[in-house]
């Protein structure tokens, strides 16, 4: 097997097990003849084996751990441990009735670099955003067939920007894997509502899953409240503050397919008194336009994209976070709620913070935190490796 030698003092951040080495921690030529996503021996300088990770060629991330120690290489067999392992971490989620939709594999979280897979009432869809998860792509497939309960179908989505950096191909955009064609929409549950999931054009595998604990934090605050719920999606947080009692809700995203399946999904839920409104609009220019319309709001909700890809952008991403929170917290009511998100790994939480109390104090209200939410348990973070938390959201209330 060929070896990938660091160089002095960088097998450090590998023998705390943080699974990334970055191409510049690499001492001398790259091996020859490593196929993409191949499995390479990691020796520390003096020539210690640290473990196995799988080889990226073409990514700053030159190489992925897949194992630690002196161990055996891995091969299909450790892979599919590693799948099964990893469902069987979510067995507290089947057994309770309140979702039948929830991510089965974390990446490097869950030890399997890459490999992000998705369940949603009976089919897996995949994401392999790494040239090792590309390599154990059947190992991965034939193993989630087999774990995932009542498994239907394992189907993959190709139309990643990441794959790109690890020169992986984007093409065709969706392709079944193992097991059956999964319909148009796939129906799920969670809590009191209903989502259609549209795995093949949906964001990510479909639905955005990390925010599951933030819906079900948030919605119960929109009793009896108008509900202004910016970046709508397919209607998540809406429909949720909808469940909950609220008077009004109007869904802004600037996606028309987004706001399409949004009021699909209305249509499936429970019928009730709730007015909805759907706003196919730029949030920021919606906010300015309801600023000038006088228009106010009992809770607005704000899950914007990642603003920020990079350490690099995060500065210019604070200007657009602290833009439309400051926007926001002038269009509330005395008492009002603001459920505030970044799901951009760049931008900490305290940077986070220090933008929302700058927005509070530039709008002359105060507020306070009454909950912090983060991606749900089904999206753990292994504490080597932080980067995998990149979701916070800041729940605030209107106190002045
Ligand atoms: N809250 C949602 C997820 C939001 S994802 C949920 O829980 O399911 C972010 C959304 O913002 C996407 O639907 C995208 O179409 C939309 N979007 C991106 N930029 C926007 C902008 N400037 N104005 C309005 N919507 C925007």
């Amino acid at each position: 097997m060929e070896k990938v030698l660091l160089k002095k003092g960088r097998e450090r951040s590998v023998l705390r097990r943080h699974p990334w080495i970055f191409s510049g921690a690499i001492e001398g030529p790259v091996p020859e003849g490593v196929a993409s996503g191949g499995t390479v021996e990691v020796c520390a300088a003096d020539g210690a084996v640290l473990g196995f990770g799988s080889y990226s060629p073409a990514s700053q991330i030159r190489v992925r751990m897949l194992s630690y120690g002196a161990d055996r290489a891995p091969d299909a067999a450790f892979v599919k441990e590693r799948v099964f392992a990893s469902v069987g971490r979510r067995g507290d989620f089947f057994v309770n009735a309140y979702t039948d939709a929830m991510r089965l594999v974390n990446a490097e979280s869950d030890g399997l670099p890459g490999v992000v897979a998705d369940y949603y009432a009976g089919w897996v869809v995949c994401q392999f955003t790494s040239a090792g998860a590309e390599f154990w792509k059947d190992a991965v497939a034939d193993a989630l067939m087999s774990a995932a309960p009542g498994c239907l179908g394992v189907s993959e989505r190709l139309d990643i920007d990441v794959r790109a950096k690890e020169g992986l191909p984007r093409e065709p955009a969706f392709r079944v894997l193992r097991g059956a064609e999964p319909p148009e929409l796939v129906e799920i549950a969670e809590g009191p509502c209903k989502f259609l999931i549209d795995v093949r054009k949906g964001h990510k595998t479909g639905f955005y899953l990390d925010q599951r604990d933030a819906r079900a934090a948030v919605g119960p605050l929109a009793n009896g409240a108008d509900v202004l719920n910016c970046f709508s999606y397919t209607g998540g947080f809406g429909l949720f503050a909808r469940a909950c009692g609220a008077a009004s809700v109007v869904q802004v995203d600037v996606s028309a397919d987004a706001l399409a399946l949004a009021r699909r999904n209305e249509e499936i839920q429970h019928m009730c008194g709730t007015r909805m409104e759907y706003v196919e609009a730029d949030v920021f220019k919606y906010l300015r336009s309801c600023r000038d319309a006088g228009r106010t709001f009992d809770m607005i909700v704000l899950d914007p994209p990642k603003f920020a890809e990079t350490k690099a952008q995060v500065m210019k991403a604070a200007r657009g976070y602290k833009d439309i929170n400051l926007l926001a917290m002038k269009l509330l009511r005395p008492g009002g709620t603001l459920a505030t998100f970044s799901c951009s790994g760049a931008m900490t939480p305290e940077l986070f913070d220090k933008i929302l109390a700058e927005a509070s104090e530039d709008a002359g209200r105060s507020f306070q935190v009454v909950a912090r939410t983060r991606q749900g348990a089904d999206h753990p973070v292994a504490l080597s490796f932080p980067e995998g938390h990149y979701l916070k959201g800041v729940v605030l209330r209107e106190f002045s």
